[in-house]
């Protein structure tokens, strides 16, 4: 057994961790504040070849393994949740479906432009009434002539504003069983434009916009289908599974950074004449913290360790993915209200960012699967063994 990560694996982590500590930190907190897209931080992030992590080479991607892009993640929201939502959105939801469906000529045509930054991208599954079962879908793809006609409106679509390439979702017809025939398309905002509705003001992560998108005859090319027509319930699942292991990442991240935090502040602060970490009550929780945390850590690499030996569609591998995300999503709630608690008031206040690491985990328990959702796979994956 070898837990040590490789040389290149090292060299993506501390790359993304040079780049938090001189670029992002230093704004972090004034980002959050502003609610607005950090476009110069993007721009940054897709020159050091972050946006395209996970894309080969030859199609103009930094052709890294996939724990190197989950290391990159993790790093990134230690510092800034919002964007490592952006580098999640980018390449776990909008690359990963696209190399693993695409046609050659899609491929060369959509993965170098996100892989540069060119574009950002989205996935657009979610609807008023679609959330935890997409089959309820109600937008529509309606074939006219040489093109998919698309009428609908999606809703909590990260980067929505702000992407120019949507991954999205329509029933396309009725199956013989009666069930929706739902299929996916690549769609480029500049050739088959749709509108950004409302812009949600959320609990947290506030520098990575939250929108509604509307679909009105949004004509998109024929050729534009991701896989056939009827596998967009298997583009969704299976760019869903991988994408847990980039949520449990950045569960992992952001709970570091609240530990990190209130051991630093553990260490510093005095209470009846001794520092906080002379109180059992205090250290007892921060052991709790580390242990909870390492868990979490060891589930998700196994997690990733079974993606490279099984692949992405055995079923053993996407229990654990959902074990891993479940996990470290509710650890991450666990770990950062606990590091609001140790310090104190100070904790309340935003200069400390404890409180927006809390709500920030807050979020990861609901996307991509809530925590019910993940505990319906893991346990129809543990009730057939
Ligand atoms: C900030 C943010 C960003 C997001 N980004 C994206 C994005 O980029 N793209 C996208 O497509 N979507 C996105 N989403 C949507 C997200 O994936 C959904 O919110 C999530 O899947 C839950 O769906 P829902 O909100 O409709 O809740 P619902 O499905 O209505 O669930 C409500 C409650 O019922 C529970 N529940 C539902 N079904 C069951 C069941 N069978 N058994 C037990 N309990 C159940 C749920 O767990 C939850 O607790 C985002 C959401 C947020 C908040």
């Amino acid at each position: 057994m070898d837990f040590a990560l490789t040389e290149t694996q090292m060299m993506f982590q501390q790359a993304a961790a040079d780049f938090a500590r001189q670029e992002v930190d230093p704004v972090a907190i004034k980002l959050e504040n502003a609610k607005e897209f950090p476009w110069e931080l993007t721009q940054k992030m897709a020159a050091l070849g972050f946006m395209g992590l996970v894309i080969p080479e030859q199609y103009g991607g930094a052709g890294a393994d996939y724990l190197s892009y989950l290391l990159v993640e993790g790093e990134m929201a230690k510092t800034s949740i919002s964007l490592s939502m952006t580098l999640g959105a980018q390449n776990s939801l909008v690359a990963l479906p696209i190399m693993g469906f695409a046609s050659e000529e899609q491929k060369q045509k959509y993965l170098p432009i996100i892989a540069s930054g060119e574009k950002l991208g989205c996935f657009a599954l979610t609807e008023p009434n679609a959330g935890s079962d997409p089959a309820g879908m109600a937008t529509t793809a309606v074939k006219k002539g040489d093109k998919w006609v698309i009428n609908g409106t999606k809703i909590y679509i990260t980067n929505g504003s702000v992407a120019k390439i949507a991954v999205v979702w329509a029933r396309t017809g009725t199956r013989s069983d009666g069930k929706p025939l739902i299929s996916a398309f690549i769609v480029d905002r500049d050739v088959s434009p749709f509108k950004t509705g409302t812009v949600e003001d959320k609990m947290g992560v506030h520098a990575s916009p939250t929108t509604e998108l509307i679909f009105e005859d949004c004509a998109v090319p024929a050729e534009n289908m991701l896989g056939k027509e009827g596998d967009g319930f298997k583009v969704a699942l299976l760019t869903l599974n991988t994408g847990r292991l980039s949520v449990a990442t950045q569960s992992i991240g952001l709970a570091t950074a609240a530990y990190d935090r209130a051991k630093k502040f553990a260490r510093e602060r005095k209470q009846f004449g001794k520092p906080l970490t002379e109180f059992q009550g205090i250290s007892f929780k921060l052991a709790d913290m580390i242990t909870d945390l390492n868990a979490a850590r060891m589930l998700t690499y196994r997690a990733v360790w079974l993606k490279e030996m099984k692949g992405l569609s055995d079923p053993e591998f996407i229990s654990v993915a959902a074990q891993a995300k479940l996990f470290a999503s509710e650890m991450a709630s666990r770990v950062t209200s606990d590091a609001v608690q140790i310090h104190g008031g100070y904790g309340y206040m935003k200069d400390y960012r404890v409180e927006e690491f809390f709500r920030a985990a807050r979020l990861m328990e609901i996307v991509e699967g809530t925590s019910e959702i993940q505990r319906l796979t893991i346990s129809t994956w543990e009730l057939k063994q």
